[in-house]
C-alpha cells in the first residue's frame, strides 16, 4: 500500500538548481535537468512544495538576504512561476563574520527547524511528507523532523524522483 505524498521539501542547491557556491547573481541560476517537469508533476497532484535552504554565505558576508531573494525570483521564473507554499532560508553560521547571523541556530540543516516550522504551520502529517536533498545533512534534517529524506545523486530529477521516491520509496501522488 503506497503512502500518500502530500508535501515535498526541497533542498535548493544541487537539487532544484546547480550548486554555485554562495550565488548572489540571479544570472547564475541554472535549473537541474528534470526540475521543471517534477515541479509540474507535483503541482498537478496537489502536493505542497517547500524550499529549505542553508545560505551561510549571508553570515559569511558574501551575500545579502536581498541577493538570496533575487536568486529565488529567477528560480521561480525559470520554473514557470512560484510553486512553493513556503521558502525557508537559514542565513546563519556559527563562525560567520556578520554578527547578527553568526549564531548557532536551530534552522541550519542538519537541524530540523525549517522543516518543523512548515510541518507545524501547515498542519502536515509527517508520514505523508518527504525531503529531497543532495547531502547527508539534508537527510539528517529530514529524519530529525520525523519525515523521510531521500538523497538525490544527480541526473534527471524527475526521473530520479519517479524511481526513488515513488517506485522504490513507496510514496504515491494523487492523480
Ligand atoms: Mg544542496
Ligand atoms: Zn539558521
Amino acid at each position: 500500500m503506497a503512502r500518500r505524498l502530500n508535501a515535498v521539501f526541497f533542498d535548493r542547491d544541487g537539487v532544484l538548481m546547480e550548486d554555485r557556491h554562495y550565488l548572489a547573481d540571479p544570472e547564475g541560476v541554472l535549473l537541474i535537468p528534470g526540475a521543471r517537469a517534477l515541479i509540474g508533476r507535483l503541482v498537478a497532484s496537489g502536493a505542497k512544495q517547500f524550499i529549505v535552504t542553508n545560505q551561510s554565505g549571508v553570515a559569511r558576508g558574501l551575500l545579502s538576504i536581498a541577493a538570496v531573494d533575487a536568486v529565488h525570483q529567477r528560480l521561480f521564473a525559470d520554473l514557470g512561476g512560484n510553486p512553493f507554499a513556503g521558502v525557508a532560508v537559514c542565513p546563519h553560521h556559527p563562525q560567520g563574520s556578520v554578527a547578527v547571523y553568526a549564531v548557532a541556530c536551530d534552522c541550519r540543516k542538519p537541524a530540523p527547524g525549517m522543516v518543523l516550522g512548515f510541518l507545524r504551520q501547515f498542519g502536515l502529517d509527517p508520514a505523508a511528507c518527504c525531503l529531497v536533498g543532495d547531502k547527508e545533512s539534508d537527510v539528517a534534517a529530514a529524519e530529525a523532523a520525523g519525515i523521510h529524506g531521500f538523497r538525490f545523486d544527480g541526473g534527471n530529477l524527475d526521473d530520479w524522483f519517479a524511481r526513488t521516491v515513488l517506485a522504490d520509496g513507496g510514496f504515491a501522488l494523487d492523480e
